[in-house]
């Protein structure tokens, strides 16, 4: 940590490239989010937030911090909490791209966009609908996760089955390193084998390699129709292979999820309370429900959920009628509603979810949720259920949710020591402890676990890009020249 009068010195230098207005204390995010536990939340304590409104004044930030081996916490929505993505310790600026909003190119006739890193996937996708246009990654955090947080972060949404990640959605981007450089990174083609695919790298980096402040992304049209159907099966074995047979049928689904009972019934309820009773009797002696819809065309949205039902049904499952269920879970599914449970609410408690975001092969899934239910009982910890997110690679991405109250540092510890076991259970069978949100400082003490050597290759390429360990220090590698967090503090 450099000395006050550093930081003083440097907030005064930064005022002049952004005005005295551009930096601040804090950013707030909305308290929807309170529900969440923020890892590492009584270590924020950021100097300042700094609000820069051009790719210059980035530019010259990180030059400054560069100078002053200051380290800089890249900060979009400020939403990706579970991970401690967004933890700035003490002796940190937190560089913020709220004021970076702008749609900067719009190409109607290529389906491309150039846009700031800041701009909300919401307020972009409310702007590209006035041209029959969207992005179609669609996180549940929307309203506030930027387009550049969501491709630092390499995030899924609802329509991942279809559309991929925001890696499959980004042409380019433009990057501010931690020397102040300004680079390009991509054409306006996914496809190309020039030089080492740079912007792979970048995606999914967490902003620990340089700052995002511009995307080239791909846009698609929106579909004029979408059928959406819900089918609940016995177990989350039938539900699971029921999927992955259906993606082998040539049919193309833009959503595809199988979800635990327990995880359909909150998601349901969360936005339509008082459809609970009908909601267990639908779930009456099964086990896992699938969520499905095809999208498009007129013609070929009806024929084609015709075909997704009958092959669904044929595969062991039933049909679930109730438009009021279908209508409850899709709207909690595209919105923030989540609730946390009336008996989990409380005077002296505080409920906060808490998630596991592993991806395993396909086939493991019914393995996985015996060891997840099993856990749950031995931490006693109160499920919040799974859902999988159903990929067309036969990969599957679990979001597996517990909820315990954070004022009790015991139950704390052992949510820790829960994710710690989880994304270890999950590498051993070969899959990745973290596919979305991302390693952040809460898993950074696993990361060697997974990565074994090639750590060694990506601290060498980190060291390379980022020399003095400016960017997002303390996060996604494990560096033998940075204190590192312990997984079971907070
Ligand atoms: C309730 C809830 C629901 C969520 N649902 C989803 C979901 O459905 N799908 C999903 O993928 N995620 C989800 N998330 C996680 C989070 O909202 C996403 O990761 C989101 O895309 C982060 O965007 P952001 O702008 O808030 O980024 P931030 O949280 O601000 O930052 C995320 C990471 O990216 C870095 N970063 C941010 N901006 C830049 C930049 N311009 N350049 C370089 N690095 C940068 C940060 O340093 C940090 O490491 C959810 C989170 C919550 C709390």
């Amino acid at each position: 940590v450099a000395s006050q009068e550093t930081y003083r010195q440097l907030r005064e230098e930064i005022e002049r490239i952004v005005g005295p207005q551009n930096v601040v204390q804090n950013v707030p995010v909305p308290e929807v989010h309170d529900m969440v536990f923020f890892y590492g939340e009584k270590e924020q304590k950021p100097e300042f937030f700094v609000l820069p409104t051009s790719s210059q004044q980035v530019s010259e930030i990180m030059k400054l911090a560069n100078e002053n081996v200051v380290n800089v916490v890249p900060w979009g929505g400020g939403t990706d909490r579970y991970p401690g993505a967004v933890t700035a310790p003490k002796g940190s600026i937190v560089l913020c791209t709220q004021k970076m909003t702008r749609i900067i190119d719009l190409d109607e006739t290529d389906q491309i966009a150039v846009v700031q890193a800041g701009i909300t996937v919401q307020a972009l996708n409310r702007e590209l609908r006035k041209r029959n246009l969207w992005w179609p990654h669609d996180p549940e955090s929307k309203d506030n996760a930027t387009a550049g947080g969501s491709i630092a972060i390499n995030g899924i949404g609802t329509y991942f089955c279809k559309y991929g990640s925001a890696r499959d959605m980004t042409l380019g981007l433009t990057i501010v390193l931690p020397d102040g450089r300004v680079i390009k990174v991509g054409r306006r083609v996914a496809h190309s084998i020039t030089g080492y695919d740079l912007v792979r790298l970048f995606t999914g980096s967490e902003g620990t390699l340089g700052v995002i402040v511009e995307a080239t992304i791909r846009l698609d049209r929106i579909p004029e129709e979408r059928g959406f159907s819900i089918i609940r099966f016995k177990t989350i074995e039938d539900a699971t292979k029921a999927c992955s047979n259906l993606l082998d049928s040539g049919v193309r689904p833009e959503v595809l999820f199988v979800e635990d009972s327990e995880r359909f019934r909150y998601n349901v309820t969360a936005s339509d309370p008082l459809a609970e009773s009908s909601t267990i009797s639908t779930l009456q002696g099964m086990g896992a429900v699938v969520m499905v819809s095809v999208a498009g065309s007129k013609g070929y949205v009806g024929p084609n959920s015709s075909i997704v039902q009958t092959f669904l049904t044929q595969s062991g499952g039933q049909l679930v009628m109730e438009e009021r269920l279908k209508k409850a879970w899709w709207k909690t599914k595209t919105s923030l509603t989540f609730e946390i449970p009336q008996n989990l609410k409380g005077e002296g408690i505080a409920t906060k979810i808490g998630v596991v975001d592993v991806a395993i092969p396909l086939g493991t899934v019914s393995w996985w949720n015996e060891r997840y239910r099993e856990s749950m009982d031995r931490y006693r910890l109160f499920p919040g259920g799974l859902r999988v997110y159903i990929t067309p690679n036969h990969d599957a991405i679990l979001s597996a949710v517990v909820l315990f109250n954070e004022l009790d540092q015991n139950e704390t510890r052992k949510y820790l020591s829960w994710v710690e076991e989880l994304s270890k259970l999950a590498v051993d069978i070969g899959g990745t402890m973290t596919s979305n949100l991302g390693v952040g400082a809460k898993l950074v003490g696993l990361v060697d676990y997974e990565l074994n050597e090639v750590g060694t290759l990506a601290k060498d390429f980190k060291k390379l890009i980022d020399p003095h360990n400016i960017m997002n220090r303390g996060k996604k590698l494990s560096a033998s020249n940075v204190q590192q967090p312990e997984l079971a503090s907070t």
